[in-house]
């Protein structure tokens, strides 16, 4: 069991000016893991983006506008007015979930499927600007955790603290094969999707993928979540304005 964090900061007061985290990073890095974390420590929202990018897909599926070996892009991009994404708290997972049109769709945005096509859906331009846009107005005052792929580069480029995370890729499929705990996949699946998935977002003309130079990197191989949460919060602690 790793250690609760004992992590505490005695000059914090409710006025304490909440900064925002950008966090990006490879699939399957341990992001998201991070991001929750940190938002629970420091009582601010979390924010996962490639829920969003996730939810779009799943619409699109749902449409017929994607699949294995076509995308209607032309419709895609005609039908992102009749998209409405928001989020909400479940208190049962403790986390802030994506809604779909009114549907809560957190599970069905997870399968392979939907990664399978994520990257694709994900590199259309108007896609990106509808969800930077939203990701924006969530994050204007602070306080936010944001986790995707393009939040330190295009979403929040003056965060305050920008951090890039990565992993071993064999470490990274053992995980995420862990997680998805579906006996008709094998690591092999789950490893090509995430180097496929990499190779998309690194590659593609928008937005892709990028280190900026400005963000520390947080190798997490070796590390246990907890030891990524402290390492993150006392970064974290170097950015918080002291108060006067
Ligand atoms: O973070 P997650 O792995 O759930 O993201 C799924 C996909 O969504 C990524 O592989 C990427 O194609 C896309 N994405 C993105 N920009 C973000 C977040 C996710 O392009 N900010």
């Amino acid at each position: 069991m790793p250690e609760k964090s004992v992590f505490l900061y005695p000059e914090m007061s409710p006025e304490t000016k909440k900064i925002t985290i950008a966090i990006d990073g490879y699939s399957s890095c341990g992001k998201s893991t991070l991001a929750k974390a940190l938002a629970r420590e420091l009582g601010y929202i979390f924010i996962d983006s490639g829920a969003m990018y996730r939810a779009i897909t799943l619409y699109s599926f749902r449409k017929n506008l994607v699949g294995t070996d076509f995308m209607d892009q032309e419709k895609i991009i005609a039908s992102l007015d009749d998209i409405e994404l928001h989020f909400e708290f479940n208190p049962l997972s403790s986390k802030l979930e994506i809604i779909l049109n009114g549907e809560n769709v957190e599970k069905e945005i997870r399968t392979l499927q939907i990664s399978q096509l994520v990257s694709q859906v994900s590199s259309i331009k108007e896609v990106r600007k509808k969800l930077v846009s939203e990701q924006r107005k969530i994050g204007r005052k602070g306080g936010v955790v944001m986790d995707g792929r393009d939040i330190g580069s295009v979403v929040f480029p003056h965060a305050e603290l920008k951090l890039f995370i990565t992993a071993d890729p064999m470490v990274r499929a053992e995980r995420r094969f862990l997680e998805l705990d579906d006996p008709s996949l094998s690591m092999q699946d789950v490893l090509q999707n995430l180097q496929q998935r990499d190779h998309i977002d690194s590659t593609r003309k928008e937005s892709p993928l990028v280190k900026t130079e400005d963000a520390i990197v947080i190798d997490n191989s070796f590390l246990t979540p907890d030891e990524q949460l402290q390492k993150a919060l006392e970064l974290v602690a170097d950015r918080i304005p002291a108060e006067k």
